[in-house]
């Protein structure tokens, strides 16, 4: 017989799928048709962590996963200093589409227009609905601005707890492809800031691990309870 656990994960999986083919049929963009692929978000559907990024750059859009290539490797690292496993967190984007400009033939990668972001962020909505996370870390002013509102300043806010969707913790910090083009000591200011951040994550996540522990104890003791008194009342 499936655990609750494992019924609960199986219809989040089921639910992200139905939204993937939601997401690929989408053309709401002119990106909808540029791209290789649609890119949702993967992870694991119960992570009580919900990472969220810009949007896909080419390597996401030609591999349709999202933070692959170096900003990716380096998402992994930042999550395992944290003893974090990338397949244990949700990791997703304000967009599933890469947003490009073209020059001379060539495409490159752009931020993610306000009306692109608008157009998709019933697909965000719906993978926040669906995974429930508690935390959410948002990477990058993109992210953030997606959150916050287009006054949020990166350098100022950073590393702040909001209440975010849904009743989750929402914290922004640096991207890391932000973090890669960084140089000498402005990387290592950068890394610092960002790992003070990651640190507040880990800590966040360990305070409702131990509130979800405590009140599973206590309804343990509660239905023990009611059990003793309806034997004692047979
Ligand atoms: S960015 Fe989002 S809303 Fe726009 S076309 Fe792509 S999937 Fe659709």
């Amino acid at each position: 017989m499936m655990s609750d656990s494992g019924e609960l994960r199986t219809k989040r999986a089921a639910d992200l799928a139905l939204l993937r083919a939601d997401v690929e049929a989408c053309r709401r963009c002119a990106i909808g048709y540029t791209r290789t692929n649609a890119v949702c978000g993967v992870g694991d559907p119960c992570s009580p962590l919900m990472v969220v990024g810009e949007g896909p750059g080419e390597r996401e859009d030609l591999q349709a996963e999202p933070f692959v290539g170096r900003a990716g490797e380096l998402l992994t690292k930042m999550l395992g200093a944290i003893g974090l496993a990338r397949h244990d967190v949700f990791i997703t984007n304000t967009i599933k589409s890469r947003a490009i400009q073209e020059e001379n033939g060539k495409r490159y990668n752009r931020a993610p227009s306000p009306l692109e972001m608008e157009n998709c962020r019933e697909y965000l909505n719906r993978e926040l609905a669906i995974v429930a996370p508690q935390v959410i870390l948002a990477l990058g002013s993109p992210a953030g601005k997606s959150f916050l509102g287009r006054a949020f300043s990166i350098t100022r806010q950073r590393g702040i707890w909001y209440a975010g969707p849904n009743g989750a913790a929402l914290m922004v910090t640096f991207h890391p492809a932000y973090i890669l083009r960084q140089t000498g000591g402005n990387m290592t200011a950068v890394k610092r800031l960002v790992w003070a951040d990651l640190l507040a994550v880990r800590q966040k996540l360990d305070e409702i691990a131990r509130t979800r522990a405590a009140e599973a104890d206590a309804l343990g003791v509660q239905a023990a309870g009611y059990e003793a008194l309806e034997l004692d009342l047979r």
